[in-house]
């Protein structure tokens, strides 16, 4: 059985005093889904200090160990700071700083290392889904940024449509359906029948406390990457507890 999982990306937004949702969540976090939280860098340690039932992950670690990458943060660093997790390759990772697969996959490798969940982000943009490539991407990109050495333990994959991400946007439960089957049929292909059934998949891009129970009903949907409605207990909570 694969365990929901809520997991809330707060991009480059918080600060200290934003830990005070952390709180707020607790009552949230009591129930079947794990609840993971992934401030900016700067906050991990504190939120581990205040995390109670939550889980706390980062946002990107570099590939190294250690050495001269000035501003970057390893997986080491991270996991020494309490992190559990790392999300990698999102989007905005992707276009902001042309993170390719392959930069991925050895992210990737770096943050098992360090014995970090990763959560490997997938998605196509709106010119590739009205091109009719949404499938064909999501496969280059699925077998470019996973190592071989998968298991549910140490990866969860987020399908995140990057035209729904921030934009209020979401694709039907019918597009969202065929591109987790396709996922977990990819991932069948590869990695086997048990690694690929304990590999949870998440949906990311504009979930809402509206919108979520429906998404949550999709098959093949284990949870959620949740940027925007993370940010406030008021939002993120609801969410959680339609997994619950
Ligand atoms: P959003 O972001 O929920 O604000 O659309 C999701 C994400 O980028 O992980």
């Amino acid at each position: 059985m694969r365990r929901k999982l809520a997991a809330g990306n707060w991009k480059m937004n918080g600060t200290a005093a934003t830990l005070s949702e952390l709180d707020a969540l607790q009552d949230a976090a009591t129930g079947a889904a794990e609840v993971l939280i992934c401030p900016p860098a700067t906050l991990i340690a504190q939120a581990v200090a205040r995390a109670g039932r939550i889980a706390i992950g980062a946002q990107d670690c570099h590939s190294d160990a250690s050495g001269a990458h000035t501003g970057d943060v390893s997986a080491d660093m991270l996991k020494d700071a309490g992190a559990t997790c790392v999300i990698l390759g999102h989007s905005e990772r992707r276009a902001d700083h042309g993170e390719t697969n392959a930069q991925v996959a050895d992210k990737t490798r770096a943050a098992w290392g360090a014995g970090l969940t990763a959560i490997v982000c997938v998605g196509e943009t709106l010119a590739e889904r009205e091109a009719g490539q949404t499938i064909d991407l999501v496969r280059t990109q699925l077998a470019g940024s996973l190592p071989d050495a998968v298991s549910g333990a140490n990866t969860v994959i987020a399908y995140e449509p990057v035209w729904a991400i921030g934009t209020g946007k979401v694709p039907t439960t019918d597009q969202i359906a065929e591109v987790h089957g396709f996922l977990r049929e990819a991932l069948t292909a590869r990695f086997g029948k048990d690694t690929a059934g304990a590999i949870r998949l998440l949906y990311g891009g504009s979930v809402k406390a509206s919108n979520a129970a429906e998404i949550f009903a999709v098959a093949d949907v284990d949870g959620a990457l949740v940027g925007g409605a993370s940010l406030t207990a008021a939002d993120f909570a609801p969410i959680v507890n339609a997994l619950n």
